[in-house]
């Protein structure tokens, strides 16, 4: 079984451009190239999950959303980041093309996509992540039961249920990776290990504690707003 990082795209892998389609528009956010060459080094697939209701709502087309795909899985493969898999729902319920407006299994937070990928590779979601920006994402990722990491731009209040809960909340997208692959190091550490050992190891290791909600940075940030306002 092979292992995957699943990947939001806008917001994650790309600037946010509001319901964007255009290949000449698309910039990479800093660190994301040298992330993802890292993950490859250890064997991750890499492979984009991205809900694109601007197919259903009219904006552009699916053909148009594939062009797209390509140009920036071609970017990625020039600085040795090469996409395994892109895959997007094109849906929405509130939709203006009837092909699309449709309440689907693949939009996050639902877990349809992740769990397709999962078949199409061979992936084993216990040992894969996700990386998102929004808690939609993270719901996606938990919801088909890999490790879930919350890039913290500062949009997203504190999970109010624990299926919402990212296992980290990082700074940027370098530090998502280096989570990951400090975790990825445990974890080949305990596998190495045997029974007792592990677990006395596992119940001492600060790392693989989640982050406790209190301690939650958009939250804090935002009561910090609201106090000086
Ligand atoms: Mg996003
Ligand atoms: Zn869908």
């Amino acid at each position: 079984m092979r292992r995957a990082v699943f990947l939001d795209r806008d917001g994650v892998l790309i600037r946010n451009v509001h319901y964007g389609c255009d290949p000449d528009a698309i910039q990479l956010l800093s660190g994301v190239p040298q992330g993802l060459r890292l993950l490859r080094e250890q064997g991750y697939l890499l492979i984009v999950v991205t809900n694109q209701s601007g197919v259903a709502r009219g904006y552009f087309t699916e053909g148009q959303l594939e062009a797209m795909h390509m140009r920036l899985g071609e970017m990625l493969m020039d600085v040795g980041a090469a996409i395994d898999g892109f895959y997007y729902c094109p849906h929405h319920p509130g939709g203006v093309v009837p092909a699309y407006t449709v309440i689907c299994d693949c939009r996050k937070p639902r877990p349809g996509m992740i769990l397709r990928a999962c078949a199409d590779f061979g992936i084993e979601v216990a040992s894969s992540w996700l990386i998102g920006d929004i808690l939609d994402d993270v719901e996606a990722g938990n919801r088909a039961g890999c490790r879930s990491i919350l890039l913290d731009v500062g949009s997203e209040s504190a999970p109010e249920s624990p299926e919402r809960m990212p296992e980290y909340v990082a700074t940027d997208f370098l530090d998502a990776v280096h989570h990951l692959l400090t975790q990825h190091q445990g974890s080949e550490r305990v596998r190495k290990l045997g029974g007792e050992e592990v677990r006395k190891r596992r119940g001492t290791d600060p790392g693989s504690l989640p982050r406790p909600i209190a301690s939650w940075p958009s939250a804090a940030r935002r009561e910090g707003v609201r106090r000086r306002g």
